[in-house]
């Protein structure tokens, strides 16, 4: 039976993104699962998270 919350957290993911509903006060991420999109991304600047969904929205 899943009894998934909204309060779990992604093992293993470390995320500083204070304003992204998912983020949580110690600095992780509560989001079920997060997709890393740009495909053609040579640098770590290029990445970015599409799950990122700032705070105030649905
Ligand atoms: S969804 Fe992405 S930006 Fe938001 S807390 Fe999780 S890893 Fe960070």
């Amino acid at each position: 039976m899943s009894d998934k919350k909204h309060s779990d957290i992604l093992p293993g993911v470390g995320c500083d993104v204070t304003n992204c509903k998912y983020n949580t006060v110690d600095c992780r991420c509560s989001a079920q699962r997060i997709n890393v999109q740009n495909e053609k991304a040579s640098s770590k600047g290029e990445t970015y998270c599409a799950t990122f969904c700032a705070r105030g929205t649905n």
